[in-house]
């Protein structure tokens, strides 16, 4: 972007150097046109090389800005020095190469090619003025010209500067805000855990990274016992934080799962609604969601809510099979909590079978015998 820039510029000086020979300003036999042209090509050659190669180049892009800028400068100098008529030429000139600079440099980049542009530009002219030729006070008026326009574009930049700081300053608030509406768009206000939406969005997701790669995923779907009762006795406020306590354990349950056979994507606990839950995890087989699923079963059991209330769950586990829709999958998922129901609660119901892990998972199930 910026060789496209700088190219833009000398476009601009081409133009330029075009209606002052169309002017009779200048002629292309002239010495400082000569040195121009010669300048002008070397320069975009090498920025072309530098923008071109593979291997980054040494200079930063302001740095790059900065070089390209004060080379433009030189050139106009050059001319101003070699050349003999083409003084308004190179006032324009001049004021291209600043005008580069303010868009393309920080503000403090900026002041320096300012300052160095009128410095080359009085020096230029003491020179081309010593030398020879002509009426100094055209020159001083295009000199003092130059420092009226640069004066003008330095307030300029000090905007520009301030435009760009409020610019950056809204879009880190502006990421901050998103940050905040995803996490309140697909959380459960009451246990913090995802809600229905986000689980959704994840099994698809899931679903659509094992139909590609032949990773395993399992889903849990967590039901607590006889919940109806425990409202019905100590009411609505108690159950609401069994619930939140309930999740906060379920979660501490699945982070040490993570800990112990790490997978490429976060094993998570969502808020299916009401008493029910959903545990997805990634990278895991039926065997091993069933462990999962039996340590959050042993951690709800083992340990009263609030000291006083005891509650237990009960869990049907189902691996992914390829190609079956995520309804499907949830569906079986759920025919395994109801037969973990039927079977007595407290308790965790497999879809399938399991064969390796089979022993361990018994060992793990004391309830079961
Ligand atoms: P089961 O063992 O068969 O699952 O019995 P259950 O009583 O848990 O099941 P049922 O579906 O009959 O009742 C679920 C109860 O969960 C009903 C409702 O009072 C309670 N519940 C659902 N959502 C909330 C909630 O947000 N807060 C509270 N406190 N209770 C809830
Ligand atoms: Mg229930
Ligand atoms: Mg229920």
């Amino acid at each position: 972007q910026q060789f496209a820039m700088a190219l833009a510029l000398y476009l601009l000086w081409g133009s330029l150097a075009w209606l002052s020979a169309m002017a009779g300003q200048i002629s292309f036999a002239d010495p400082g046109t000569l040195v121009l042209l010669g300048g002008v090509a070397t320069t975009n050659a090498l920025f072309f090389g530098i923008a071109r190669s593979r291997k980054a180049p040494a200079l930063s892009a302001d740095g790059l800005a900065a070089a390209q800028g004060t080379l433009g400068l030189g050139w106009a100098a050059a001319f101003l020095v070699f050349s003999t008529g083409g003084n308004q030429l190179a006032l324009g000139m001049f004021i291209c190469a600043t005008l580069f600079g303010l868009f393309q440099l920080p503000q403090r980049g900026f002041l320096h090619l300012a300052l160095a542009g009128v410095a080359a530009y009085a020096g230029a002219t003491a020179i081309r003025y010593g030398l020879n030729r002509g009426a100094w006070q055209p020159e001083l008026l295009n000199v003092a010209t130059f420092i009226g326009v640069t004066g003008w574009l330095l307030v300029f930049a000090r905007y520009l500067e301030k435009l760009r700081r409020r610019l950056q300053d809204r879009n880190r608030e502006l990421r901050q805000h998103i940050k905040k509406v995803v996490r309140i768009a697909e959380r459960d206000q009451l246990t913090k855990s995802y809600n229905r939406h986000a689980i959704m969005d994840t099994l698809t997701r899931e679903k659509g990274r094992a139909d590609r790669t032949g990773t395993p995923v399992s889903v849990c779907i967590l039901d607590l016992d006889h919940f109806k009762n425990l409202n019905d006795e100590h009411g609505h406020l108690v159950g609401d934080r069994v619930l939140k306590q309930f999740s906060k354990r379920a979660r501490a349950e699945l982070r040490g799962m993570d800990a112990i056979q790490p997978s490429d994507h976060r094993r998570s606990l969502g808020r299916f609604g009401g008493e029910e839950f959903i545990a997805i995890l990634p990278g895991t087989t039926l065997g091993s969601a069933g462990i999962c699923a039996e340590r959050i079963r042993g951690a709800i059991a083992n340990e009263a809510f609030d000291g006083l209330y005891r509650v237990t769950v009960s869990i049907g586990v189902a691996e992914y099979n390829r190609g079956e829709t995520v309804h499907e999958w949830l569906a079986r998922a759920d025919e395994a909590l109801y037969e973990a129901k039927a079977e007595g609660r407290n308790r965790v119901a497999l879809s399938g079978d399991v064969q390796e892990l089979d022993a361990e998972i018994r060992e793990l199930r004391p309830s079961q015998g």
